[in-house]
């Protein structure tokens, strides 16, 4: 049994240009080397954010890039994934619980040594490897060491999941001592992974229907992200809009049926899964995903591109709240926000910013949507920025009452002051979450809201 979660989880580092997420697995050593630090670090070519503009703090070296992969076929068993639920400080003790028996262990150890414990356990990063505490449970106080490497926290209970930061969270933990802190990181097979997905990117009102669609896009999306980052690193997706939300179990009825009815299927074109990228409002006017989300050229397929750009331009999420905003910058936090990206990326240029008088849109996409800003300096040459980075750039700061929603917008100078005005929220890749809901309530099923969102997909079964 463990040698199959390991080998799913853990082994199978050596093989990096596979194209199915069950290749062959080898049994080899687990800890990452240094490649793989670059690997666990990059930002680029293939960033995916499914709903929201992440804000990350960039390596302070270039990462490797690595070489893009193409699509995999679709999976004729469960995947397991690796979901990272967090970094945390290497001076923290990792406090967890379990409703039973937990198993604790290292990659090549037999299962007969491994520590088989009830209780509450403590766990922390010590010169050397670990030290794993018990206590509460009517059990004594107890402790063991062990070596550098993963170690794998297994529950042997029948509900096989682990309390952690108030949550409980299904799959095996495993933790991973890293350049930047204690990795927190699940094995999880895919369906019981998607059901605290959905939970959270959908509201709690929205239709059984919108539900669905979101069940096969998630379930299609962490397909590719599992067979993109095998061997790569050592996790297939963080817990957040890096990748995709997760709260780990949920009791949510809704989104637990929406996974049990869709089990299995996922989007596929041309005999592979589509990466489903999917955002909360497109405004109208979406985006393609080449470009937007990814550099993969293996990703400029019809299911996420904006063909001519017409499908949209009636109906979608022109209701929600998000269809449109405005919002109010003082033109020096821009400028300072410019700067700092700038900076922390590469672009000397911006990073010289000297004022702002004008922003515009340099380059839009079929259906409208800037896919380039052109930035007018009080001084200087005009500087041209992806409009996704500005959008990045101008969020980074973390500030949500000064962020903008989407790229799509249109910037006013005035007075010291940028009035942004603008349309939808996220990157408008792939399925619009809102025009989505606007469908389900129509009564359309998830196959019309998907063939909406993904022209030239297909719903395949892949696993039972
Ligand atoms: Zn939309």
């Amino acid at each position: 049994m463990r040698w199959t979660r390991v080998c799913i989880g853990w082994m199978s580092l050596l093989i990096a240009a596979c194209s199915s997420p069950e290749p062959v697995r080898p049994v080899a050593p687990a800890r990452p080397v240094a490649s793989e630090r670059a690997a666990v670090a990059q930002g680029s070519p293939e960033p995916s954010a499914p709903t929201e503009q992440p804000t990350v703090t960039p390596p302070s070296a270039p990462p490797k890039p690595l070489p893009p992969k193409p699509l995999p076929a679709p999976p004729t068993t469960e995947p397991r994934v690796a979901i990272r639920l967090a970094s945390v400080p290497r001076s923290q003790a990792i406090a967890l619980k379990s409703a039973g028996e937990v198993r604790v262990l290292q990659d090549g150890d037999p299962i007969s040594s491994a520590w088989t414990v009830e209780g509450d356990l403590s766990v922390r990063a010590v010169p050397g490897g670990w030290k794993v505490s018990r206590s509460g449970g009517g059990a004594a106080r107890s402790e063991r060491s062990f070596a550098s490497g993963p170690l794998w926290i297994e529950p042997l209970s029948k509900a096989g999941e682990i309390r952690w930061n108030d949550r409980d969270w299904p799959g095996e933990m495993s933790v991973h001592d890293t350049e930047d802190g204690i990795d927190l990181v699940m094995s999880v097979g895919m369906e019981s992974y998607l059901p605290g997905v959905i939970a959270k990117e959908l509201y709690p009102s929205w239709t059984p229907a919108a539900y669905r669609a979101q069940a096969i896009a998630a379930r299609s999306y962490a397909t590719v992200e599992s067979d993109r980052w095998e061997g790569r690193r050592h996790y297939d997706m963080v817990a957040g809009q890096l990748s995709q939300a997760w709260i780990g179990a949920t009791d949510n009825a809704k989104a637990n049926d929406a996974v049990r009815q869709t089990r299995g299927q996922v989007l596929v074109e041309s005999g592979s899964v589509v990466p489903a990228y999917y955002s909360s409002a497109c405004g109208g006017r979406p985006a393609n995903a080449l470009g937007t989300v990814t550099d993969n050229p293996h990703h400029d397929i019809a299911s996420v591109s904006t063909g001519d750009g017409a499908a949209r331009k009636e109906g979608c999420c022109g209701g929600s709240p998000v269809a449109s905003w405005k919002v109010v910058i003082p033109v020096s936090a821009i400028v300072t926000r410019l700067r700092a990206w700038g900076a922390a990326h590469g672009r000397a240029d911006l990073a010289k910013l000297d004022g702002l008088v004008r922003v515009e849109a340099a380059d839009r996409n079929a259906a409208g949507r800037p896919i380039a800003m052109r930035l007018r300096p009080a001084r200087g040459a005009d500087l041209l920025l992806e409009a996704e980075d500005f959008r990045r750039a101008i969020n980074a700061a973390g500030d949500g009452k000064s962020s903008i929603k989407s790229c799509d917008c249109d910037v006013v100078i005035k007075g010291g002051n940028a009035t942004i005005t603008g349309r939808g929220f996220g990157h408008g890749v792939g399925m619009c979450q809102h025009g989505a809901e606007a469908m389900g309530r129509a009564g359309r099923d998830e196959r019309a809201i998907l063939g909406r969102y993904y022209p030239k997909a297909s719903i395949v079964r892949a696993w039972r």
